[in-house]
């Protein structure tokens, strides 16, 4: 079996960043600075540093970010209250809610709180209707960049079976839609399934969504699938065993450098066209 294609999300990122650069700048030029409010709830560490890759991230572009830091001892009305205010500034375009929120916290009402005009990041449960119909102005920011991946590679989706491994509301439910959408034929796998192997070997694609270190393995991929691991685990380790999978799949994401740099950027993308509707432009 040939080396599979790597699928390098860096370049991916890189290049829709350069292109968002243009737009930021005009945006400027009209008066506008596109601003991502993060809303950061508790001390959690690895919370915290997501939060600053994605400000520091926003930064380089040239979009404001404004950081909004409350103590874990917060209720969810003080929550609700926070995202209420931001939805009400008109220089902020988009809001991220970091989660896991601590767990007295609703943090489904949280997410719903945010005004669907600012949830850049896809966690409403209407922008995931709206996802679901294939009408999502911002869809969740994980599922997208594995859609733009297989589109920047050219690796079609229509009529091929794609099999899903997770079925989170950020993440495994989103891109299952999104390839049906497309018209790939998709198999949704979750904790309760009891022929893992099986299923994964029946996908042309196979995505993994579990939250589990190198649990999708190698020998379960079929000869020729393309594999994309949006596992991000501990010690930079993904879902999929990834030299073992190296030897069964064509194209391949790595981790690091796959799809969580991509990630960023869909943020990035949907917080300049929040802006740009703002604007007037789109
Ligand atoms: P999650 O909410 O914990 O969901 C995990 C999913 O995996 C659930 O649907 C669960 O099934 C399923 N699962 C758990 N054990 C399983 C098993 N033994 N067999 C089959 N399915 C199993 O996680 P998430 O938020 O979707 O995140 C998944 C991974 O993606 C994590 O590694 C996370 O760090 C990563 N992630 C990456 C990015 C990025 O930018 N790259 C963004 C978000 C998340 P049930 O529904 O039955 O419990």
């Amino acid at each position: 079996m040939r080396e599979p294609i790597v699928l390098d999300g860096s370049r991916v990122a890189a290049e829709i960043k350069a292109n968002l650069a243009g737009r930021v700048e005009r945006l400027k030029e009209l008066g506008i600075v596109p601003c991502l409010a993060t809303i950061l709830v508790g001390g959690d560490p690895a919370s915290a540093t997501y939060v600053k890759m994605k400000a520091n991230a926003c930064r380089r572009l040239g979009i404001e970010s404004v950081r909004v830091e409350l103590p874990e001892t917060t209720t969810t009305e003080e929550l609700l209250e926070a995202i209420g205010r931001l939805n009400e500034d008109p220089a902020v375009h988009g809001i991220l809610l970091q989660h896991p929120v601590p767990g007295p916290i609703d943090e489904r009402a949280a997410f719903d709180a945010i005004a669907i005009g600012k949830d850049v990041d896809g966690v409403t449960m209407l922008g995931f209707a709206l996802n679901t119909f294939g009408a999502a102005a911002y869809p969740s920011c994980t599922p997208a960049a594995i859609l733009t991946i297989l589109d920047h590679y050219g690796i079609g989706i229509e009529g091929r079976h794609a099999v899903v491994v997770g079925r989170s509301p950020i993440l495994g439910k989103p891109v299952s839609a999104m390839l049906l959408n497309r018209n790939a034929t998709v198999t949704i796998c979750h904790s309760k399934t009891t022929d893992l192997a099986e299923m994964v070997a029946l996908g042309d694609i196979v995505v993994a969504a579990v939250g589990k270190p190198r649990f999708i393995q190698g020998e379960w991929i079929k000869p020729g699938a393309v594999v994309l691991d949006a596992g991000y685990n501990p010690g930079n380790v993904g879902d999929v065993d990834y030299e073992a999978a190296c030897r069964n799949a064509s194209a391949i994401t790595p981790v690091p450098a796959g799809v969580g740099p991509v990630t960023i950027s869909m943020l990035l993308k949907h917080t300049v066209e929040a802006a740009e509707r703002a604007a007037g432009l789109r």
